[in-house]
């Protein structure tokens, strides 16, 4: 493991000369408790012990709405529509790293997705170890308390004034030295990356998952037909898709054409959707065969708990936490959830 030594002085420095070529995001806190990522400047304050990003990341690489197809007949032209803008995301916690490694292998499955794909290329991800554990997170339940790919860099602050920074790509490496050589990283200081890794293990072990994570696609097959728990747990759910928004790893999207009235200009493009919404199911004649919302509900926790393990072999969630925090209605919980049922039927598995 190649890993170098980097001072709060230098890293100002080196967002400067990043930002001379792609676009940086940063963590910043946006109100009381609230962070996102945003564009970097000179007086951005990064919030290096931020909890949790209020939106997942999935954004940048999957953008809520993007145009796949244009044509200009005045022009003759048609074409496909490929924007990929160079840009850094600096201070990616491990489970949002994970959801976007998710995204890379859903999104190359079967068909390259050229859009996502481009844009992929374009982003270079530093990780950033956390220090503090949302109180809705239940990431290292689900294995996602770690990674060992995906990112560029990956960044332990170490003390107030220093990083610990662990090379994960050639591309970030040269990065990290672009304004000459750097402090390779003493035994010591990994030493002391690792000791800040287990002090947020240990807040983390708060809230967890009461079983192994890897029993969950056998639970959750086993409660399907249990129509009284699902209505039960859904009967106040607004259908309002909030927890399909915020989820790092939900990527469904719904594709639309428009055109202006003479005909001479269109586009097709592409736009988040959510299977917690009442259309997302509808066919043609009307039918839905997801029409109630306890039939939405169920597929969504089967839909993390087991489709997505069937294809990659990992749960489709991270434990980030954010749909317990976007749920107006206070249902949307994974963890609860999957927790219950291992209590009502953890003999049979
Ligand atoms: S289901 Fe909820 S906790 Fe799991 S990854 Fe999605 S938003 Fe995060
Ligand atoms: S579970 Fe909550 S966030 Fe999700 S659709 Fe229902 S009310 Fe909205």
């Amino acid at each position: 493991m190649i890993a170098y030594t980097i001072y709060l002085p230098q890293v100002k420095g080196l967002l400067k000369k990043w930002s001379m070529d792609l676009q940086v995001f940063v963590p910043t806190m946006v109100d009381d408790g609230f962070y996102e990522f945003k564009s970097w400047s000179d007086d951005i304050e990064i919030s290096w012990d931020y909890d949790l990003c209020y939106t997942s990341l999935k954004k940048f690489v999957l953008p809520a709405q993007e145009d796949l197809i244009s044509f200009d007949m005045k022009k003759y032209s048609a074409g496909a529509v490929i924007e990929a803008p160079k840009q850094l995301l600096f201070g990616v916690h491990p489970y949002d790293i994970k959801a976007m490694n998710q995204l890379d292998q859903l999104m190359d499955t079967d068909s390259v997705d050229v859009n996502y794909r481009a844009r992929r290329d374009n982003t270079v991800v530093f990780g950033l170890e956390r220090v503090h554990v949302a109180d809705t997170a239940f990431w290292s339940g689900v294995e996602a308390d770690r990674v060992d790919h995906g990112y560029d860099l990956y960044w332990t602050r170490i003390s107030p004034g220093a990083f610990f920074v662990q090379v994960g790509s050639a591309r970030g490496e040269e990065m990290l030295t672009m304004d000459g050589p750097v402090e390779k990283a003493s035994v010591a200081q990994k030493e002391a990356a690792r000791r800040s890794h287990l002090k947020v293990m240990a807040k983390a072990q708060k809230n967890t998952l009461n079983f192994d994570w890897s029993k969950t696609p056998d639970l959750v097959n086993k409660f399907f037909n249990n129509r009284t728990f699902w209505r039960e747990k859904a009967k106040t759910c607004l259908s309002c898709g909030s927890c399909n928004l915020v989820c790092p790893t939900c990527y469904c999207f719904d594709i639309k054409e428009e055109a202006d009235d003479l005909l001479q200009n269109g586009r097709r493009y592409r736009q988040w959707d959510g299977c917690m919404l009442s259309g997302f199911a509808e066919i043609a004649g009307g039918h839905n065969f997801r029409s109630s919302p306890w039939e939405r509900y169920r597929h969504r926790y089967m839909r993390k708990g087991k489709y997505i393990f069937d294809k990659l072999g990992e749960l489709g969630c991270v434990g980030c936490g954010r749909c317990v925090r976007a749920c107006t209605a206070r249902i949307a919980n994974p963890r609860k959830i999957y927790n219950e049922i291992w209590e009502a039927i953890k003999n049979e598995v």
